[in-house]
């Protein structure tokens, strides 16, 4: 697992380091202060994997849901769910984020969904324009140039999702031969932990 801890205020500062899927998740969850189950759980283990405590994550989720929940109703209706995932409730099971073989292969979204991974479940139009305002951490020039973007579009319609996710981070970190993202933690140490300036 991951090194380090992370507080529910450091989350939209570490996400200029995360993959597109759990990108995609922090920008419609700031975009309309909730997210559906499949999207919370995505995201909430996700959040875990990288250092979020019990404490943090349901300081976290109520706050980024207190637009449009009361705290009353986020009592009721979510933070079981959240202590669940930290083994406080239920079969007192800790789960771990979901690694990228399950986000892809399982529990496609829906209409109104948010998690899956894009390279696999965005349509073209979508995945191109997400690939084209990621910003590049780590990078002198901050945008992936249109010849990138093409190759992991390319990628992508073969089906070698993790190779493209992989690529994106090689893009970012300015190197070649990583090895291949196996979970989205990973990208994130890896993105966040680049010695480029
Ligand atoms: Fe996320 Fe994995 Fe897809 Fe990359 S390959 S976007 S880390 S699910």
């Amino acid at each position: 697992s991951v090194s380090g801890s992370l507080s529910s205020g450091e989350v939209d500062k570490a996400s200029a380091h995360f993959p597109l899927c759990m990108a995609h998740l922090h920008k419609k969850l700031r975009e309309e202060s909730h997210l559906k189950h499949g999207g919370r759980m995505q995201y909430g283990l996700f959040l875990k994997s990288i250092g979020l405590s019990l404490e943090e994550a349901l300081v976290f989720w109520r706050q980024a849901f207190s637009r449009k929940i009361t705290d009353d109703g986020f009592q009721k209706n979510y933070a079981y769910n959240i202590r669940h995932n930290y083994g406080q409730e239920g079969k007192r099971v800790s789960y771990p984020g979901y690694n990228c073989l399950k986000i892809i292969t399982s529990n496609s979204p829906s209409a109104g969904d948010h998690h899956g991974c894009p390279f696999k479940h965005f349509g073209a139009d979508s995945l191109r324009e997400n690939l084209s305002r990621y910003r590049l951490p780590n990078s002198l020039s901050p945008l992936l140039n249109p010849v990138q973007v093409e190759e992991l579009m390319g990628l992508a319609q073969k089906n070698h999702f993790q190779i493209a996710c992989t690529r994106l981070l090689e893009y970012s970190r300015n190197e070649d031969n990583l090895e291949t993202v196996i979970n989205p933690a990973q990208f994130y140490e890896l993105s966040k932990t680049s010695t480029l300036k």
